[in-house]
């Protein structure tokens, strides 16, 4: 796996991407959940990683940010024909991709994440 060698996650603990429990409900997997989503959002290799845990079956941690449930259900929606943001070839923004699916402005930014840096 080269991509992890640019992981944004590769000098944090990696417990903090395994919660305790595998309820996605609980107070604590929404805790690590909400430590790891910086993380994650600007990671290089985000898109690679969610592409790996769903492509291997990954039933445990966060990868991407994306717990268990959430890449069921991603799957499901592969299943189902429904457009996979993994997958689609447009550039997708590399800070919230994976969280909040939207299309880069001109290769860059999406237009949320453009505000909010020009916010800064
Ligand atoms: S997306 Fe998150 S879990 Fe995946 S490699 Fe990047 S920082 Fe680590």
């Amino acid at each position: 796996m080269g991509w992890q060698t640019a992981a944004a996650c590769r000098d944090t603990d990696p417990e903090l991407f395994f919660p305790l429990t595998d309820d996605d409900t609980s107070l604590i997997a929404a805790r690590h959940k909400m430590a790891v989503a910086p993380i994650c959002g600007r990671c290089p290799v985000a898109t690679d990683c969610l592409r790996w845990a769903l492509d291997t079956g990954q039933e445990h941690g966060l990868w991407a940010a994306t717990t268990p449930t959430d890449r069921r259900a991603i799957r499901r929606a592969r299943s189902a024909g429904v457009p996979d943001p993994v997958a689609d070839t447009d550039p997708m923004c590399p800070a919230c991709s994976l969280l909040f699916p939207m299309p880069a402005v001109d290769g860059d930014l999406c237009a949320r994440c453009t505000e909010r840096r020009e916010a800064a």
